[in-house]
């Protein structure tokens, strides 16, 4: 019988992601419930280093899958890896991060599995018969569904970045640490990673970051958007724009916001000349605080926003920095 819940724990540059401590945080509480053994497997290349961080938010076990073919995330590569390892020992639950990865990997290695992946969710939990069910959005966020499982296992979900909410990490709990060795060979990885580039001075990317400023239409240029990254310098946030600015070229597609753009959920997200049409919304609807800069009184993001300034953002937005340097400096 399938047994288990399980988390894929993505890194990046030498340290696991934040979400993966936001989902084990989470899926502590159930296993503890159902009485079932937590663990998170992490795949790539010498990183058994990074198994320790697993433990203090609650993994009893830690499968370190390596082999010198999967020191670069690639779809296939990962997916063999991760799909052997879930036949061999049949968890009851899959997880991971809705991030680019996790979208990347998780429908394929479902499809290998033959079983369901709910997608893109926003809370994970157990129903009053301590059945798995997941919360997502539906219809670009206009509604929420909960959303249970069939007998298929393991019953797979990725869940989005900053929704949940990682424990304190409890130094003292170390997981015991299984080392796994995978065949894979270069015939199994079809596709290549040639290079990867970094954008220069790139900060954390959209999907993680935990506050977010981002401009529209109403920044009316690209060269204005230089009053946006000041007021992010000051809240450690990343720079967002919705798609008219992104379509006028003001902003690089990866930037972007939205229903055909980046999923983010961000503790604050500051929309500067933003309408708040659907698509916008559908983007960063789940964002713990909206604050919303907008000169006309009757724009839509003004009865879905938490806090709205009704103004012309390039006076708002420059006084809001001096206001926030001058607070940290106190
Ligand atoms: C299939 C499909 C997918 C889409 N996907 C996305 C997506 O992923 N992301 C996305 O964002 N959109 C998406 N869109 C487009 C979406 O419908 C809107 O057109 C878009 O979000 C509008 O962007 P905006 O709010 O920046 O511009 P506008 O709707 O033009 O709003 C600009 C706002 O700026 C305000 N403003 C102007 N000047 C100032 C000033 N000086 N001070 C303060 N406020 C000012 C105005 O009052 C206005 O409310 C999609 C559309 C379709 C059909």
């Amino acid at each position: 019988m399938a047994k288990g819940i399980w988390v894929f724990a993505e890194h990046s540059d030498g340290s696991v992601r934040k979400v993966t401590f936001e989902i084990l945080s989470e899926a502590r509480k159930i296993a503890d419930k159902i009485g079932e053994e937590l663990c998170a497997v992490i795949v790539g290349n010498q990183v058994e280093a990074l198994a320790d961080k697993c433990g203090p938010y609650g993994a009893d076990k830690v499968y370190v899958v390596e082999n010198e073919m999967l020191n670069q995330y690639t779809t296939e590569g990962y997916t063999k890896a991760l799909t052997d390892l879930v036949k061999q020992h049949q968890p009851s639950i899959l997880l991971c991060g809705a991030t680019v990865t996790g979208k990347d990997l998780f429908p394929r290695v479902a499809a290998r599995l033959e079983t369901g992946l709910a997608v893109d969710c926003t809370d994970i939990g157990l129903d009053d018969s301590n059945q798995f069910f997941v919360k997502r959005p539906m219809y670009a966020g206009k509604a929420y569904a909960e959303v249970g499982f069939s007998d298929a296992t393991p019953k797979m979900a990725s869940i989005r970045p900053n929704v949940l909410i990682p424990s304190p990490p409890d130094e003292s709990r170390k997981a015991e640490v299984i080392k796994v060795a995978v065949e894979i060979s270069p015939d199994d990885i079809k596709a290549k990673v040639v290079e990867v580039v970094k954008i220069a001075g790139e900060k954390l990317d959209l999907t993680e970051a935990e506050v977010i400023v981002s401009g529209g239409r109403g920044m009316k240029g690209q060269e204005n958007f230089k009053i946006l990254e000041e007021l992010a310098e000051v809240l450690n946030a990343t720079v967002g724009a919705s798609r008219a600015a992104v379509d006028a070229g003001w902003k690089l597609q990866s930037e972007q916001v939205g229903q055909t753009g980046k999923v983010v959920s961000p503790n604050l997200y500051v929309a500067c000349g933003i309408s708040g049409a659907i698509q916008h919304f559908a983007g960063m609807g789940t964002s713990k605080y909206i604050v919303a800069i907008n000169k006309d009184p009757e724009a839509v993001i003004f009865g879905k926003c938490d806090y709205g300034i009704c103004d012309d953002l390039f006076k708002v937005v420059p006084k809001l920095t001096e206001e926030i340097k001058k607070l940290k400096k106190d």
